[in-house]
């Protein structure tokens, strides 16, 4: 099933971490239940610095519900670069940029052809994880 919506604190999450990785990228996994992304793994042996962010998808679990990627731009332009567009072209079927400042308007998602697709923000179930549950899968 295509993946066409976004958890909202999924969404909250990837923007706080984007802003706090800034001045650096921020790169994570996205995954999904169904038809909606709820979840960042970030992988050990990522890299990332002011220039680029490198992701070891060696490590990548192959259970993993894994459905694309995710990563910051420290710029205001959240249009994939060409390093980008041949990740995108490898993995997954949607991909976020987040662009800086990381607000609710300065992200986008594509598909792995590099088009712009649309993803909803949906609202949390009430029985979804917790804030901190989420926190702590993103440290542990
Ligand atoms: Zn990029």
């Amino acid at each position: 099933m295509a993946v066409r919506e976004i958890d909202e604190r999924t969404l909250d999450f990837i923007l706080g971490a984007s802003r706090s990785a800034h001045p650096n990228e921020f790169v994570g996994i996205l995954r999904s239940e169904r038809n909606k992304i709820t979840e960042i793994l970030i992988l050990p042996g990522t890299h990332t610095s002011e220039r680029s962010a490198f992701m070891n998808l060696y490590m990548l679990p192959l259970s993993s519900h894994a459905c694309g990627s995710v990563h910051s731009h420290p710029s205001p332009h959240p249009i994939p670069s060409q390093t980008d567009l041949t990740f995108f072209d490898k993995f997954g079927e949607v991909h976020i940029v987040v662009a800086s400042p990381y607000d609710a308007d300065s992200w986008k998602a594509f598909d792995r052809r590099g088009k712009e697709v649309e993803l909803k923000v949906v609202k949390s179930e009430e029985d979804s994880t917790s804030e901190d549950e989420l926190r702590k899968k993103f440290w542990d």
